[in-house]
């Protein structure tokens, strides 16, 4: 038999463990693992459509991490006596050339639902099909595979709890076929089969375990140079010595990145915290790193994989407790699945203003002086600034924080929440196309759910801040006021103004809208 060459193409799987695309690439006799660093997803880009705008693609924090998760891959790769090749390049450009150099027969990768990314994985395909060379996508990046969907994708309903009952309850069917011994349904018609390469003939409704780490053989002697990884300054906006890559001290994390930091953070805060047993009481906190689990960042660049996560769980609710904290966790992660499967099913529509219900009826304004002052944190309300100044300094932002500085823009200003959606996109630290967008257009009432999803944010920040600590941290300028004063400072008089030291309109904004009215 003459030997085989796969490439084991890493995009957001940036890991050995649960990697089905890795596995499949180590069924060759020899694997080069190769990663591109493509320059679409740096830079300006301009936001198209009808008032189309110009944003950066990846910012600072993201970009670090991601460099720090390749970083890790490669010496976990060079652990095993392989190694990560590294090019900057287009994937179809930079495969096929590594392909031809290696001999390659078959290139392997992890697709993903939404359209750049889709696009990208079709036009290597084309390229490696010129050459003979086959690309073979897996699904890995759902907690429910996505052949194992209880309905087509095309039937998949546009509600989150629609969706999560017919997926919870074919699991629960499942296991108790499983347990009278008639084993799990099957069903022949794999509604997105090709889509993702045919890599299941049935449905597993019950849920796929985590794959082990694949034995990755070493890296063949033909293979070319490594090459090295590029620096944050060489990705983003910012000349080198304005980047500063140490953690603002008042983050909820450092978020170091790569597989290594993703399974010590489960271990951290699952086991050695023992924060899952209450983290259905504390996931709407604002300070700190274990009032949720800060999974998102590893999750979306594929350091981690959500069946870990949920193996993790089922392992704690078996040797310490199970409550509506452990349940809580996992209700979570379908919310990330939902958002991923309703991108297969919509696609493009959902980065339209109208959204995926085709709403005309809104009158969204352009207004690029109360855009920038929405950016910097810099409104005059509290609770938004507080939240828009953490995820500035350190790309993070709480769920609690995302859901009000989303709505304060798409609600009150009634700003273009594109707008909003792709500032979110340079900064997170986690940002996914799905989630980002699927979680944007939600609150701005164009996306999965018909009802009004605005916020008060005055309420909002009483129910979540009571005693301003944590508009005091990222506001120190409003440290010296009473909680309530701190959370709306607008209701200062002059006199007490002057009394605290703290002048409106100077040490802090006025207040951008009147709350009172809306
Ligand atoms: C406007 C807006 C934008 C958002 N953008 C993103 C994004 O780009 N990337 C991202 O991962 N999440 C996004 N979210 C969802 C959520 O805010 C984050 O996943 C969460 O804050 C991450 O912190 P955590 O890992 O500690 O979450 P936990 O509370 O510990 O939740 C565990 C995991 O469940 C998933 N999850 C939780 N809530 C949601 C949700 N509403 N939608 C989808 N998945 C969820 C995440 O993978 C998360 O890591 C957004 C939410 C809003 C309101």
């Amino acid at each position: 038999m003459p030997e085989t060459t796969s490439l084991a193409w890493f995009r957001r799987d940036l890991r050995l463990h649960d990697n089905a695309a890795l596995a499949a690439a180590c069924d060759a006799d020899r694997v080069v693992p190769v990663y591109c660093v493509d320059p679409r997803e740096y830079g300006d880009r301009p936001f198209g459509g009808p008032d189309s705008f110009d944003f950066e693609k990846t910012g600072a924090h993201r970009a670090r991490f991601r460099l720090e998760s390749l970083s890790d891959l490669r010496a976990s790769l060079r652990d095993r006596g392989s190694d990560l090749l590294v090019r900057e390049g287009r994937p179809e450009s930079v495969l096929p050339e590594v392909a031809a150099a290696v001999d390659a027969d078959v290139v392997t990768v992890h697709t993903r639902p939404t359209p750049e990314e889709s696009s990208v994985e079709s036009a290597v395909e084309t390229e490696l099909r010129d050459d003979g060379v086959e690309l073979r996508r897996f699904w890995g990046h759902t907690l429910t595979h996505v052949d194992d969907l209880p309905m087509a994708l095309s039937a998949l309903p546009d509600t989150y709890t629609t969706f999560r009952k017919a997926v919870e309850s074919a699991a629960e069917d499942a296991d108790a076929d499983a347990a009278t011994g008639r084993g799990s349904a099957r069903v022949g018609d794999s509604a997105v089969g090709d889509h993702v390469g045919r890599n299941s003939s049935g449905r597993n409704l019950a849920g796929r375990d985590p794959l082990s780490e694949p034995t990755v053989p070493p890296l063949p002697r033909d293979a070319p140079d490594a090459g090295d990884l590029p620096a944050v300054s060489d990705l983003v906006g910012i000349p080198d010595a304005e980047f500063d890559p140490a953690p603002d001290d008042r983050g909820v994390l450092p978020f170091d990145g790569g597989e290594t930091a993703a399974l010590d953070r489960v271990a951290s805060y699952i086991w050695a915290g023992d924060n899952l047993r209450e983290y259905k009481e504390t996931r709407n906190g604002l300070l700190g790193a274990d009032y949720s689990s800060k999974f998102s960042p590893w999750l979306n660049e594929g350091c981690l994989s959500p069946r870990y996560v949920k193996a993790e769980v089922d392992r704690y609710e078996d040797r310490r407790v199970a409550n509506d904290s452990t349940y809580w966790l996992v209700f979570e992660l379908r919310w990330r699945d939902f958002f991923q499967f309703q991108f297969a099913k919509h696609g493009r529509d959902f980065f339209r203003r109208e959204g995926i219900r085709e709403r005309t009826d809104i009158d969204w304004r352009r207004d690029d002086a109360q855009f920038e002052r929405w950016a910097a944190g810099k409104t005059g309300i509290p609770f938004v600034d507080a939240n828009m100044r953490e995820l500035n300094a350190t790309g993070y932002m709480s769920n609690r924080g995302r859901q009000n500085a989303a709505s304060f823009l798409a609600n009150d200003l009634r700003l273009d929440w594109r707008r909003g959606a792709a500032y979110f996109e340079t900064r997170l630290v986690d940002y996914d196309p799905a989630s980002n967008y699927g979680n944007w257009a939600y609150i701005a009432g164009v996306g999965n759910d018909s009802r009004d999803r605005s916020l008060d944010v005055r309420w909002q920040a009483k129910r979540y801040d009571e005693n301003a600590e944590y508009v005091t941290t990222w506001l120190p300028e409003l440290d010296a006021l009473p909680a309530e004063y701190a959370r709306e400072p607008w209701k200062l008089s002059e006199d007490e103004q002057a009394s605290y030291g703290v002048e409106l309109g100077v040490d802090y904004p006025e207040p951008m809208v009147d709350l009172d009215e809306r």
